[in-house]
């Protein structure tokens, strides 16, 4: 236990914790009698904000875990909610607060000051995080949702008989929608999240995964594949589609939140025959689930969704367990971003008017597309992920909000807000200008477009005051 002292040149290069600036050319400078650098010898990010090595339980040969004593010394790179938010009497507060299974205030911010470019920077190591840490917390959740945790519940809906799809709608998302995802994070409670998680954590998580995986039938029935023991040709064949994780890096959440601890071991990958069922087990959360499918059929992609939620759930209280759900947070992870029903449901859109937009001169016009979508609660982004660009005309347009609302209403806003935006990018065809386009959205809803655009009969009154107080959704990078 412990911190290394030092370095070999292998685990620099094998750990994404130890690597060295400079690569091998600074190892061979700084390298002392035995072939080592020692720690003290080269600037370790990690220690850089005055943080220090003391040993924490939850270390491994290839991550150590630094300790603050005092708030660290946050600088101007620093961008994350929790560095706005961890005041000197709040880290005082906190500073000795220890959840049972040994995560604390220091493991909680460690990623959000190593990696100061994060927008949230804070994370949970396990299920009692959530109320222990819930002075830093829930600052944070309100700045990231717009969601007041102290006051607010969280509703849970996974009744895909709700969804309204009209004909119409069915047959304008045929003409432009070329394939549908909706993804989010399910965690089993009494195991402790990646970010604190244990050896026999994370092989109990997985064991009840492969059950789940193991006992899904008909369309969802499919193989499980660990992570460690791919062949070059599996890796090749998830890589293709897009399945496969992100390796560690080392400046990324999962490597600065001590996640990527004993890579590769018990993380792994399911998806059915027909790879429209996916799940990912011990990446940044015990579980991801996602469904796709080509063309715009939502209903069908948010059932199957449903279907694998339950299944999961089905099989932690057949494991005597239950998912980390509370009334207050809804679906509880790593990362106050993933929180409440932590779904985002995405259709991958052709607008070529819009996209034309995009190389406009003018400011406003070129943003036309975002001032859009966020007038629907929307988000758009490119054909690769987040940041990428939108390859032949084709955005990824989604729901923006994770807490505060259900499934089956954050999936019915993103019908109706998509519906809006086709309905937009045909005005632009028939020849509406930028500025056209701008009145109309800044009508109320039922007097620019009557049909189609009903809200759920169960949706809050409140949901303006969510929304407004909504960040400008810039999402955690590389997740
Ligand atoms: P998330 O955070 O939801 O996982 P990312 O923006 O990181 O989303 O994208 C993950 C991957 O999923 C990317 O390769 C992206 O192109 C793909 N993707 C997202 N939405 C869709 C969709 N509707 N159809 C097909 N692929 C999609
Ligand atoms: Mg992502």
């Amino acid at each position: 236990m412990g911190a290394a002292a030092s370095v070999s040149q292998e685990d620099a290069k094998k750990y994404p914790q130890y690597h060295i600036l400079g690569g091998d050319a600074e190892f061979e400078k700084l390298k002392g009698e035995d072939g080592t650098v020692a720690r003290d010898k080269y600037q370790d990010p990690y220690l850089k904000y005055g943080g220090s090595y003391k040993g924490d339980p939850k270390d491994t040969p290839d991550f150590n875990y630094v300790t603050f004593e005092s708030i660290p010394t946050f600088g101007p790179e620093h961008k994350s909610l929790m560095a706005k938010t961890l005041t000197p009497e709040l880290f005082e507060k906190l500073k000795d607060v220890k959840s049972s299974k040994g995560y604390t205030l220091s493991n909680a911010i460690m990623t959000g000051v190593v990696t100061p470019h994060l927008g949230v920077g804070v994370t949970a190591g396990d299920e009692e995080c959530w109320d222990l840490f819930k002075d830093l917390f829930y600052p944070v959740i309100k700045g990231w949702h717009g969601y007041d945790a102290a006051t607010s519940k969280h509703p849970m809906d996974l009744d895909p008989s709700k969804l309204v799809f009209t004909d119409e709608q069915k047959e304008t998302f045929n003409k432009y929608v070329v394939s549908t995802r909706i993804r989010a994070a399910r965690n089993i409670s009494g195991f402790s999240l990646p970010t604190g998680a244990t050896e026999a954590d994370r092989a109990g998580v997985e064991e009840v995964l492969k059950q789940t995986f193991s006992g899904l039938s008909g369309e969802l029935a499919g193989t499980y594949y660990e992570l460690g023991s791919l062949t070059e040709e599996q890796t090749k064949f998830l890589l293709e589609r897009g399945f496969l994780f992100q390796i560690p890096t080392a400046r990324n959440l999962l490597t600065g939140a001590g996640a990527a601890r004993s890579w590769p071991n018990n993380r792994g990958i399911f998806h059915n025959e027909a790879q429209t069922a996916l799940a990912w087990v011990n990446e940044e959360d015990h579980c991801r689930i996602i469904s796709m499918e080509l063309g715009g059929n939502i209903p069908s992609v948010f059932s199957r969704f449903c279907d694998l939620s339950n299944a999961i759930k089905a099989s932690a209280e057949a494991n005597n367990t239950k998912l980390m759900w509370n009334e207050t947070l809804g679906f509880l992870g790593t990362c106050p971003s993933n929180l409440g029903t932590g779904l985002r449901a995405s259709v991958m859109v052709v607008l070529p008017e819009f996209n034309k937009l995009m190389s406009s001169e003018n400011h406003a016009d070129k943003e036309l597309l975002e001032t859009v979508c966020a007038a629907f609660d929307l988000q758009p982004r490119g054909s690769a992920g987040e940041h990428s660009a939108a390859e032949g005309g084709k955005f990824d347009v989604s729901n923006k909000q994770r807490l505060g609302f259900s499934e089956v209403q954050l999936v019915q806003k993103m019908i109706d807000g998509v519906t809006r935006v086709i309905e937009l990018e045909q005005k632009l065809a028939a020849g509406a200008t930028p500025d056209e386009i701008r009145a109309i959205i800044a009508k109320p809803a039922e007097e620019a477009a009557p049909a189609a655009t009903e809200a759920p009969a169960e949706a809050p009154a409140a949901d303006a005051a969510a929304t407004e107080a909504a960040p400008a959704a810039t999402e955690e990078p590389a997740k």
